[in-house]
């Protein structure tokens, strides 16, 4: 990475997708938050594949806003990818990732950085509530997060998204986790060190609508559960000896009242519940095996996590490359 000199102290580090309307706000918002705490900084845009105006709207900023870099995607990674990307890239000796909605509010940046440095190798922004939030989403992340805690050893918090603040050495441990299936909340807690945190109350987004569709933060959900636990797969090992003794016991049953009672016809009902049951309860565990398998599958390809179509930054012109490694040196 980048030599000591080359550091500035903060790094804010900042995935977008179609955010034209509220990039520019943001940006300002920031840059002023960052300027009031009389430190070197950098804010990295990371633009995932932005079909509106966003990339003309940064690249105009540029000539503005000084610090500012912009991180082009080849195309839509995703958020969490995208994150990934920012992450490899930043040269601060302190790192904020967060979202360009103003959900993550820039207020909140000073603070940040004031607690870390109280000793601390990361620093929450935790949620005072979730009143920003749709109640079946609510309800879906409290589902989430008590499986989690159940079937994982990394503990990842309730009530804190990406937004926080990390050293220098936390992000470098992040840079060496490779991993394909980037659920970002349990990739940013993994490192652990010792954590602080500040609360907030989150507000709701600024303009535009949410760019994480449902069915994207129920497979977010599902990576999490399967790339950070494998009780799934233990857990049909379990059931599996359940099922094994209790059809012992009833065999022993069976033989019992033979036995003393004979032999009579009827049972096909029973017979052929069980047999549904388990073929049911087979499939599932199939199934679970294949999240598995296929997750395999993604690590094993060892594709580029990423594809940078260039850098720029305000300085040099355009720095045209094609990045495919994820920690570019
Ligand atoms: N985002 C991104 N790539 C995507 C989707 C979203 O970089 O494919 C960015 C988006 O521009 C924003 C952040 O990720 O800065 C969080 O997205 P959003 O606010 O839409 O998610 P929500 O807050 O609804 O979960
Ligand atoms: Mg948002």
């Amino acid at each position: 990475m980048s030599s000591e000199q080359n550091k500035v102290d903060l790094s804010i580090v900042v995935p977008v997708k179609n955010e034209a309307q509220l990039i520019a706000s943001f940006i300002e918002s920031v840059t002023n938050q960052c300027l009031s705490m009389d430190v070197t900084f950098e804010l990295l845009i990371v633009n995932d594949g932005s079909t509106d105006d966003t990339l003309a709207e940064l690249l105009l900023l540029q000539t503005q806003f000084p610090n500012l870099v912009i991180i082009n995607l080849s195309r839509n990674f995703g958020k969490e990818i995208a994150l990934t990307a920012g992450l490899d890239y930043c040269s601060g000796k302190a790192v904020i990732p967060m979202d360009a909605d103003f959900q993550d509010p820039p207020e909140l940046i000073p603070d940040l950085f004031k607690q870390l440095h109280q000793g601390f190798d990361v620093v929450l922004a935790r949620r005072s509530d979730r009143r920003s939030d749709a109640v079946s989403k609510r309800f879906f992340a409290k589902v989430f997060h008590w499986v989690f805690k159940k079937i994982s050893e990394t503990e990842i918090e309730a009530d804190a998204g990406d937004y926080r603040i990390l050293t220098e050495r936390v992000v470098q441990v992040i840079r060496n986790m490779p991993e394909r299936t980037r659920f970002m909340k349990g990739i940013l807690s993994w490192p652990g060190f010792k954590t602080s945190e500040v609360f907030y109350q989150r507000p709701v987004r600024a303009k535009g609508n949410s760019k994480l569709s449902f069915s994207h933060l129920v497979k977010v959900g599902l990576d999490g559960l399967f790339s950070f636990s494998t009780a799934p797969l233990r857990f049909w090992t379990y059931l599996g000896i359940v099922l094994a003794l209790s059809s012992i016991l009833y065999m022993l049953f069976t033989i019992v009242k033979t036995i003393v009672w004979g032999i009579d016809v009827p049972g096909y009902a029973s017979l052929l519940t069980f047999v549904l049951l388990i073929g049911g309860v087979n499939l599932i565990g199939i199934g679970i095996l294949g999240e598995y398998v296929g997750r395999i599958f993604l690590e094993v390809k060892n594709r580029p996590l990423y594809v940078v179509e260039s850098v720029l930054k305000s300085n040099s012109k355009s720095k045209n490359q094609n990045t495919y490694s994820a920690n570019d040196g």
